[in-house]
């Protein structure tokens, strides 16, 4: 896990927690809604399973394979974002990506994004921002229902 060199020493412990032992890893049975991500560059793939209750994520659970930026992103997102309305997570990517897009060295807010400010670190990485930001875009993806498979390369 080579990536993991690059990242500062505050982020590694939190992201290597994730990558070893990732969260809401599974399907949901009775997910309403699925959806799959591909990062080419990388090979990060995840699929995401989402039961909705209303507009509120009920549950959401993960599968797929990638690096351990990737993997933990997804792992750290399912956490965080069960509970939330599709209006907070859309909300909550705007953050997640300022922060990770913005320049070096640039405070951004990171109110609301708890474990998920962990990944300011690879801003620095510009091919590391589609492993962190893969999950979201997957996410969106269900959440809209898109039945086709989203990649990062737009
Ligand atoms: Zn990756």
């Amino acid at each position: 896990m080579s990536e993991l060199n690059e990242l500062g020493e505050l982020y590694r412990e939190v992201i290597l927690d994730h990558t070893k032992h990732p969260r809401n890893k599974g399907v949901v049975p009775d997910a309403d809604r699925k959806a799959e991500g591909y990062n080419p560059l990388c090979g990060d793939r995840v699929t995401l399973y989402v039961k909705l209750d209303g507009d509120r994520i009920k549950e959401i659970h993960f599968e797929g394979s990638g690096c351990a930026i990737s993997t933990a992103s997804v792992s750290i997102l399912t956490e965080a974002l069960k509970g939330k309305t599709k209006n907070e997570v859309n909300a909550l990517f705007e953050k997640f990506h300022t922060l990770v897009t913005s320049d070096v060295g640039l405070k951004t807010d990171t109110s609301d994004l708890g474990k998920l400010a962990v990944f300011e670190g690879v801003r620095e990485f510009p091919m590391r921002v589609k492993c962190a930001t893969l999950s979201w875009h997957t996410l969106k993806a269900a959440l809209e229902n898109s039945p086709t498979a989203v990649t990062t390369e737009e």
